[in-house]
């Protein structure tokens, strides 16, 4: 095991570093020494969070550099400056977690009509600038007792919660608190959004007051940054939108806008009527449309005055005190950005269909980005350092090429930390979701293996199928039937809040004798979702999560060729699968105390090929086995009497 530093010894808050911790901390303590860029795997459990700070605070106190710590959910930026606050009981060292705006806003003007951040940053700076938001205002009046707050704020490690919650009690705003601090603090938590929208980076800059030399990069879950990149990239046209931007144009008096947005309409729900789920149009489909059928002579200036109508519509909904949304504003950005991305081969231009939130089928325009290197590399690029960590990157030559790392980045994969009798990782060998195999027998086959697992696991059991078709199937084959413990399954379409509170539901039953629960790979429980001890014992892989060949992910598979010769298929079609079959395989493990056997139910796991796209901590311990009724109950029975 290596031993610390003492420069890093300074800063690391726990008696014990845990079994490769060590190298993980001496990889980015190496790289951001030298200001370069470290690509690293790690598995759960083993700290990475702690390790990553305490490698690069030395560097950043020492040079009065900034940490941005970018990840997805409010949890891991919680954890973030719970671990800071953890160095702050041995050294002093300041950090926020900042949310968005739409999450941090008080007002109830507009928390009440948000519908996302975009135009909640909208109606503020329009409340601030008329001097309509209460909260803003108190800055003002009380300014010394706002300063003082804002330099206590900036002495120790406060979560975004917790300074919402002062500025609840004193009355004030709570984001424009956060955005004070930020020029002080050392450490800042924050979504993907902040450091990658070149947008909302631009407006962040100028709060931090730090050029970007200056900033230490950690990425946190860092497999998400191509498919967050892409999507920040992208746009996309409802035909609810545009229904709306004649409605509202036909309200505020503007004939020509209305009869535009009529037009626009009516020609792409008229090309819907051909298509089967999406196609690829040409950015001459809509320029020809424009310019035909609506008789738009100049397309540009014409998209220049429909956002300029809708920033007065904005303004004068505000003036009569209702929430500023336009969507004229929102037809006029995308049909620029229509403009402004056309000639350029990192993106495609697509109508597709879709089901709505009201279950009604209906249609959209879409802008897809296909190079995530256009958002990432800037980036990059420009930081002292950017560290990247996730416990499923490999391959990480992939990685690299695909997000325009610098080409002196350190690449390492950290071995697991779990001790191997943890994990069992399982490839059920005669079955498979591969789509010209997908029978009733087959299916029958794949229930009786989960009925194997499920009777062999102590408590929970964990299911995640390729797609919702398979999930589909899975139950119309006899799954729940055949289980003798409560079933729980994903629905399509449900909310956020009801896939929550399922989740819940399941996790409980891990203490009253445990439960089932499937979903998909890819999907909101797979990831993101943490499911320690006995909330899932096993965990069942149905089928590898290939994309369904549409339009889009051809697209993206001939980009990726062009760019990488003999590559496209792998870069665009099978290392995403194998990215969610990993991620959903490790929700069962994520502390070093965890036990969890893993059953792939696909021979194609076993396969050296896609073996390579797999983690080292589950690739190193994989047990493949043979087509054979009861190999898995015996295989199970071992593992969990062995850790009772
Ligand atoms: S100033 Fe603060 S409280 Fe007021 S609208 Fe903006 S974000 Fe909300």
């Amino acid at each position: 095991m290596i031993e610390l530093t003492t420069e890093v010894a300074t800063y690391f808050p726990y008696a014990e570093v845990r079994p490769f911790q060590g190298e993980f901390i001496e990889v980015i303590l190496e790289a951001v020494k030298n200001g370069r860029s470290a690509l690293i795997e790690g598995s759960n459990g083993l700290g990475k969070t702690i390790a990553a700070l305490s490698a690069c605070l030395p560097k950043a106190e020492e040079n009065d550099l900034k940490i941005l710590y970018v990840a997805r959910t409010h949890r891991q930026h919680d954890r973030v400056i719970e671990e800071l606050k953890a160095v702050s009981r041995k050294l002093r060292v300041s950090g926020v977690s900042i949310r968005g705006r739409h999450e941090m806003c008080l007002n109830s003007f507009v928390t009440r009509y948000a519908s996302d951040a975009r135009s909640v940053m909208e109606a503020c700076e329009m409340l601030k600038a008329r001097d309509r938001c209460p909260y803003y205002r108190s800055i003002e009046e009380r300014e010394e007792e706002y300063s003082d707050l804002r330099h206590r704020i900036a002495l120790f490690p406060c979560k975004a919660s917790e300074i919402q919650k002062i500025c609840r009690r004193k009355g004030f705003c709570p984001y424009e608190l956060v955005k004070a601090s930020l020029a002080d603090v050392r450490v800042i938590a924050l979504s993907y959004l902040y450091v990658f929208d070149p947008e909302i980076r631009n407006v962040f800059l100028k709060s931090l007051d730090t050029p970007m030399q200056n900033i230490i990069l950690i990425v946190d879950e860092a497999h998400n940054l191509p498919e967050t990149a892409v999507e920040i990239a992208s746009s996309h046209l409802s035909l609810f939108t545009l229904g709306q931007a004649k409605i509202e144009a036909e309200k505020f008096r503007y004939k020509d806008i209305a009869g535009f947005a009529d037009i626009v309409r009516n020609e792409v729900e008229r090309a819907t009527e051909k298509i089967g789920k999406e196609t690829l149009v040409s950015p001459e489909f809509l320029l020809e449309l424009v310019h035909e059928k609506a008789g738009v002579d100049e397309p540009q200036k014409f998209f220049q005055h429909l956002n300029a109508v809708g920033y007065l519509i904005k303004r004068t909904l505000l003036a009569d005190g209702k929430y500023p949304r336009s969507y004229i504003h929102a037809m006029g950005e995308f049909l620029s950005r229509w403009v402004e991305t056309t000639g350029d081969e990192s993106y495609v231009n697509v109508i597709s269909k879709y089901t709505s939130r009201k279950g009604l089928p209906t249609a959209k325009l879409e802008i897809v980005a296909l190079d995530p290197s256009k958002i990432t590399a800037p980036v990059f690029s420009s930081v002292h350092s950017s560290i990247l960590m996730s416990g499923t990157l490999q391959p990480l030559e992939a990685y690299a090429q695909i997000t325009k790392l610098p080409e002196d980045t350190v690449k390492r994969v950290v071995p697991s930390p779990f001790p191997k009798e943890h994990i069992l990782p399982l490839v059920s060998c005669g079955v498979t979701t591969a789509m010209e195999k997908r029978t009733p027998e087959m299916y029958g086959k794949i229930v009786s293996r989960i009925e194997e697992v499920v009777q062999n696991t102590p408590a929970n059991t964990g299911i995640f199928a390729a797609s919702f078709e398979v999930l589909q199937a899975l139950c119309s084959s006899g799954l729940e039937k055949a289980l003798k413990k409560p079933f729980l399954h994903e629905r399509r379409g449900m909310s956020s809040r009801e896939n929550e509170s399922m989740v819940a539901d399941f996790k409980a039953y891990a203490s009253r004798g445990g439960a089932v629960f499937l979903g998909v790979q890819g999907g909101r429980s797979s990831e993101g979702v943490d499911y320690p001890g006995d909330e899932m014992n096993s965990v069942v892989i149905v089928g590898v999560p290939y994309a369904e060949p549409t339009p889009k992910v051809k697209a993206q598979i001939s980009y990726f060729e062009k760019c990488f010769p003999e590559l496209g298929r792998e870069y665009g079609y099978v290392i995403p699968a194998m990215k969610k079959a990993s991620q959903a395989a490790g929700r069962a493990i994520r502390t070093l105390e965890d036990r969890a056997a893993m059953i792939f139910l696909d021979h194609r796991f076993s396969t050296i090929y896609c073996q390579r796209f797999l983690p080292l901590w589950i690739r190193d311990n994989l047990k493949v086995l043979p087509d054979k009724d009861g190999v898995i109950a015996e295989e199970l029975a071992v593992f969990f009497r062995n850790g009772s």
